[in-house]
């Protein structure tokens, strides 16, 4: 379905980005790949699914960087017909314990990267299929995104940002074939989460196991936790035909968190 089109999804090295790439990828779309750590391991996972793929490791807080991460994916493949804003990073602390550059870093990785990618993707989308437009931007925002939770307020503060970026950059190509979108998992059992997983462990004196059903007792109804192949499937979806006027939406993927 997405053959021929070039997916970038930040913060793919890893976790939900990375079931991301791997979704599109199983659809055609080829890759550029971004974020920390281990690149050939992913890189080879997509590549097994017989599309091109390449990395650029841009630091999502720096906006110079940003830009070279964008003239490198059309230089290698054209374009960028499908954008998903995904890189992330969490710190946990009540406000007043909160150091000032944990909130600067999760504002410059979590928000303005988005701002930042999305200004840059625009034009080539805007002026795809004759000038009428085609692009997918996916913006990664949380249940957070929605409602709040104590010693998290760097992050809700981003992810609600990230929910009216989404509804602006909708909005203002509503009349083209460029579509933005926001999802919003609950829990998903990413490294992200699993140091939540450990430090609760560690403070309680308890299991692991006993840490993962606590944390999903307290917040998410069907005791799951979302997958990245799920979040690959919805990604597709709003890539695919069917997906064309869903325009400003934050689509909740939460075992019923929201719901409450
Ligand atoms: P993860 O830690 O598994 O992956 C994060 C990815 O972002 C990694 O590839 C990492 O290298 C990359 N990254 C971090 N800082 C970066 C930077 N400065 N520049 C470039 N890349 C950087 O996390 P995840 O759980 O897969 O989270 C992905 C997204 O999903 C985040 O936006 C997160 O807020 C969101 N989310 C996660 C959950 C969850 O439960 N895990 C729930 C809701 C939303």
């Amino acid at each position: 379905m997405l053959k021929g089109k070039t997916a970038l999804v930040t913060g793919s090295t890893s976790g939900i980005g990375l079931g991301i790439a791997k979704a599109l990828a199983e659809q055609g779309a080829n890759i550029v790949l971004n974020g920390f750590g281990d690149v050939d391991g992913p890189k080879a996972e997509i590549t097994a699914l017989g599309v091109k793929v390449a990395y650029h490791g841009a630091d999502m807080s720096k906006p110079g960087e940003i830009e070279e991460m964008m003239r490198f994916a059309a230089a290698e493949f054209g374009q960028v017909d499908i954008l998903v804003n995904n890189a992330g990073i969490q710190h946990v602390a009540r406000i007043e314990n909160f150091p000032a550059e944990k909130w600067d870093a999760i504002i410059a990785i979590n928000l303005s990267s988005a701002f930042h990618a999305t200004r840059l993707a625009l034009p080539a989308m805007q002026a795809a299929d004759n000038g009428k437009g085609w692009g997918r931007i996916i913006n990664l925002a949380s249940v957070h995104g929605l409602v709040g939770s104590a010693e998290k307020s760097a992050y809700v503060a981003a992810k609600h940002g990230i929910v009216g970026l989404t509804k602006v950059t909708a909005l203002e190509n509503a009349t083209s074939g460029v579509t933005c979108n926001a999802i919003c998992p609950g829990w998903v059992l990413t490294p992200l989460v699993q140091k939540q997983v450990d430090a609760r462990a560690a403070e309680g004196g308890i299991s692991n196991e006993a840490a993962k059903q606590q944390l999903l007792g307290e917040k998410e109804p069907s005791m799951q936790f979302t997958t990245p192949e799920e979040l690959g499937a919805l990604a597709v979806f709003f890539c695919s035909p069917a997906g064309a006027n869903i325009r400003g939406v934050a689509w909740n993927m939460d075992g019923g968190w929201t719901a409450q």
